[in-house]
């Protein structure tokens, strides 16, 4: 019988973060550095399960009496709780009943439901991504089908946003095209957008009938939660409809779980019914029902007190030891001497990523001489940084740019 199936050079390939991970993954070197991924690392290198998860996983070993099927939008209590998180429990939208939200498998999954959504609406529709762009979007939006377009969103030389040019670019988008937005801690860049470009833009695509897709994948990463979803909010208070993908990766430290949540803000109840319907229908094709794990560890922890307490404490901790880990690794790259246009705005943009001007060039050097990983995009984690390891990568990092500035053939 001939191939039909599986033949050929499995020439479709995962994106660069996994790729450059499993690269990481194969080294033997005993002393190889892992600056690729977007994980929470503490002091010891370890990625901890908080203590709020750990008091609300014993409450439910006591309390959880099935583990039945959730229903295709999930656990009612966490898609409740996190709505409230996300909009704010007195959004006047939340009241009007005109948000609908179910709980994903991870935010990448609300991103595909949105996607998947977009397409049966809009067929013709394109997805507008910024740039540089997160490595998955492109896939996630291609795989539903739609049409990828991009705009200006970042000056990787300069380290600054480019909000004017974004505008210019969008003026291009036609009618139900979808514009894909960071909420904050913006991947790879970690620079934001202002309050005030916030309500300019969502102006500009109620004007144009654009619908805003958030992708929420760092809430309470930048500043506590109410400011960081602040971009959110201004949406809906301005945009007729807005899709908001929200994830509990991060701020939860709950990875593994795969605890997302995608909201539909709609014009109305009668919509927002509609839009539930076609997202059951959806789901119910693609995986039927959540896990229920970790939407359960969220919904405990926040209605309860004393672990919502715990929680805000911890993501505290956490965004403090980025933040830490990224002035820290700041001034030893001015103590190594490097130059300050290979890591413009450190100090300034904010999250688990710093994107230098690091070339594919420079990144093979430190991967291949000193077994450092990180995307050939020049992205690195602070998030996963540890201290001990500073000295290396700063010293690595003015070794492999040096070559730039030497004046000895400046003519
Ligand atoms: N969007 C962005 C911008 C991300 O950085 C990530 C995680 N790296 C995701 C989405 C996916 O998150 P989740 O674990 O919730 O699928």
């Amino acid at each position: 019988m001939s191939k039909l199936f599986f033949s050929g050079d499995g020439s479709a390939k995962v994106d660069a973060i996994v790729a450059f991970g499993q690269m990481f993954q194969d080294d033997p070197d005993p002393g190889k550095v892992n600056l690729v991924v977007g994980v929470y690392r503490n002091a010891k290198g370890v990625t901890p399960v908080l203590d709020c998860v750990k008091g609300a996983e014993e409450r439910l070993i006591g309390e959880e009496t099935s583990k039945a099927y959730l229903p295709l939008a999930g656990e009612a209590a966490f898609v409740a709780g996190a709505g409230k998180l996300v909009f704010g429990a007195g959004h006047r939208r939340l009241a009007a009943g005109q948000i609908h939200s179910v709980q994903t498998p991870g935010s990448t999954g609300a991103l595909r439901l949105a996607g998947e959504l977009v397409r049966q609406r809009v067929p013709g529709a394109s997805v507008w991504l910024g740039t540089p762009a997160y490595s998955n979007h492109r896939p996630i939006f291609q795989a539903c089908g739609l049409g990828i377009q991009t705009c200006r969103y970042y000056d990787v030389a300069r380290g600054v946003t480019t909000f004017a040019d974004m505008l210019a670019d969008l003026e291009k988008a036609r009618p139900g095209d979808v514009v894909l937005l960071h909420a904050v801690c913006h991947n790879p860049s970690g620079a934001d957008l202002t309050p005030g470009e916030w309500e300019r833009l969502a102006r500009f695509m109620a004007e144009r009938s654009l619908l805003p897709l958030v992708d929420a994948a760092y809430l309470g990463i930048r500043g506590p939660l109410d400011e960081d979803a602040a971009g959110i909010r201004i949406l809906a208070d301005i945009c007729p409809e807005v899709l908001v993908a929200t994830s509990f990766s991060k701020n939860f430290a709950l990875y593994a779980e795969r605890v997302g949540l995608l909201s539909v803000v709609a014009s109305s109840p009668a919509d927002c019914a509609a839009a539930a319907g076609d997202l059951a229908a959806i789901v119910r094709a693609l995986y039927t029902s959540p896990p229920s794990h970790g939407a359960r560890v969220v919904a405990t922890i926040l209605s309860d007190d004393r672990l919502r307490a715990l929680w805000v404490g911890e993501l505290e901790a956490m965004r403090g030891r980025m933040l830490d880990m990224r002035m820290k690794f700041a001034d030893l790259l001015d103590r190594h001497q490097v130059h300050g246009s290979v890591f413009p705005h450190i100090r300034d943009n904010r999250g688990m990523f710093v994107l230098s001007t690091l070339t594919a060039d420079e990144v093979g050097q430190m991967r291949e001489e000193d077994h450092i990983y990180l995307l050939d995009t020049g992205r690195l984690s602070v998030a996963g940084m540890n201290e001990a390891d500073l000295p290396k990568i700063c010293a690595a990092i003015s070794r492999v740019t040096r070559h730039r500035f030497d004046t000895g053939n400046a003519g």
